[in-house]
């Protein structure tokens, strides 16, 4: 018998793995750059904390989680996103007492139990920011800057920007009425999750995959429609504002996202060329979240982007992840003595911090220099019988394939006045 890994999970191997440390290492610098602090919240939550957190009648709590009771008979949830948890911590640790805004960003796995496709799985990971306690339209321009920025550094190419404006539970009303009685006599022509959306929260029609409801939703009245003066202004000036900083963005009056508890600006990022789940993050502004789990009222605002989509983007745009993956030693040590003493020498080097690799398969010479290639190392210290009498080390550069002769004693420096002088990658 072979065991498989679960439908919809990925093991991410090593030639795959060096792609996401950099993308990682990308979010935690810009986050960093912007003023973002990590937060790590449990992977697991009381399924309460979804279904008022994300809302009832979005897919995700309605059909997509990895929900099961435990051995004291609680229902707990696998996280299928991170800003109820966020939400969840703000208010569990009292972060409202600090000043405001917080700002935090996470980088973990999420769960959804989905008809796994391409882009699509059952264990993705998600890298996401929220600002909890700042209602300034500044707030919406920032979070968005950070995503455009982000995708810039890393290079993905052809994106748009989508952006709306939901409204707040004042003028979400008159919408609601007016979209129900433009829906009325539509109703039984619509699909069957839409004919729920209707009765629960109809606003979400209008961003309803199914080709029959976008055909009926076509002019229908839309939340710009009906915008209270406040969230009208707030609109102007967080468009204004991503004016002045070049982004490139689109007005799109039917994109409304998919929890409930949206309000104000919606946003979502489309990219090209990678088929048909082509949202690469989406995000809004929540201002009733946080109350709606038991916090003092605070406005809050949040996105977050799915890494396995964003790698297909990259792949599909051909970047090039190699460039700075190569560098180091590997040390080649041939028959049992040269072996102890090279790992005498690996662990001085190592202890150093200069990445350094053995031969544990007890390689000839030959192979070693395969091994040292595949490896992409800078240098090869070779060690063989000879060499230990005489007490000296054969350092073989890889990248000018030459080499020379160095006293065993002065090895270590030798690499070291290297590195100084740039000529090794670590
Ligand atoms: P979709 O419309 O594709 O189902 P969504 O609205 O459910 O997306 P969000 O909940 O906004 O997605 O999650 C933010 C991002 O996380 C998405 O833009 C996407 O990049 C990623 N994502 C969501 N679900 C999955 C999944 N099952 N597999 C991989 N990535 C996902
Ligand atoms: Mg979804």
């Amino acid at each position: 018998m072979s065991i498989k890994r679960p439908k919809g999970t990925q093991d991410i191997v090593p030639g795959s793995v060096e792609k996401w440390q950099y993308l990682e290492n990308e979010i935690r610098k810009i986050c960093s750059d912007y003023g973002y602090q990590e937060i790590r919240t449990p992977i697991f939550e009381a399924t309460e904390l979804f279904q008022r957190g994300v809302g009832e009648t979005t897919d995700i709590v309605n059909k997509e989680m990895y929900t099961f009771l435990d051995k004291g008979n609680r229902s707990i949830t696998l996280r299928p996103e991170g800003t109820a948890s966020v939400c969840r911590a703000y208010v569990e640790n009292k972060l409202y007492g600090q000043p405001q805004p917080i700002k935090l960003y996470y980088l973990g796995p999420m769960f959804r139990y989905e008809n796994t496709q391409a882009g699509r799985f059952r264990q993705f990971h998600q890298f996401g920011a929220e600002v909890l306690g700042g209602d300034n339209p500044l707030v919406d321009a920032e979070v968005i800057h950070l995503i455009w920025e982000f995708f810039r550094r890393i290079g993905v190419k052809n994106i748009k920007v989508h952006i709306n404006s939901v409204g707040c539970s004042v003028c979400r009303v008159e919408h609601r009425d007016k979209l129900q009685e433009f829906l009325q006599d539509k109703k039984t022509d619509l699909c069957h999750d839409c004919q729920v959306r209707f009765e629960k929260n109809p606003m979400r029609i209008l961003d309803c995959k199914n080709p029959s409801c976008q055909a009926i939703v076509t002019d229908v009245p839309t939340t710009l429609d009906t915008l209270c003066g406040q969230c009208a202004e707030h609109f102007t000036k967080v468009q204004k504002l991503l004016t002045m900083a070049e982004i490139d963005y689109h007005i799109n009056p039917k994109m409304v996202r998919g929890l409930d508890y949206y309000q104000k600006t919606a946003f979502e990022v489309i990219a090209e060329g990678i088929g048909a789940q082509s949202a690469i993050c989406g995000g809004g502004r929540y201002d009733g979240l946080v109350e709606e789990i038991g916090g003092p009222t605070t406005p809050g605002i949040g996105f977050a982007m799915g890494i396995e989509r964003i790698l297909a983007v990259l792949e599909n745009q051909e970047k090039d992840f190699e460039e700075d993956a190569e560098g180091g030693v590997v040390v080649a040590a041939l028959g049992d003595l040269a072996q102890q003493e090279g790992f005498k020498l690996s662990t001085e080097l190592r202890q150093a911090g200069i990445s350094t690799t053995m031969d544990l398969m007890g390689r000839g010479l030959k192979n070693q220099m395969k091994f040292a290639n595949r490896q992409g190392a800078r240098y090869v210290l070779i060690m063989g019988e000879e060499e230990l009498t005489k007490n000296i080390v054969i350092v073989r550069d890889m990248s000018l394939g030459d080499q020379t002769e160095i006293p065993r004693d002065k090895i270590l420096n030798y690499l070291l006045e290297k590195r100084k002088n740039s000529e090794f990658l670590l």
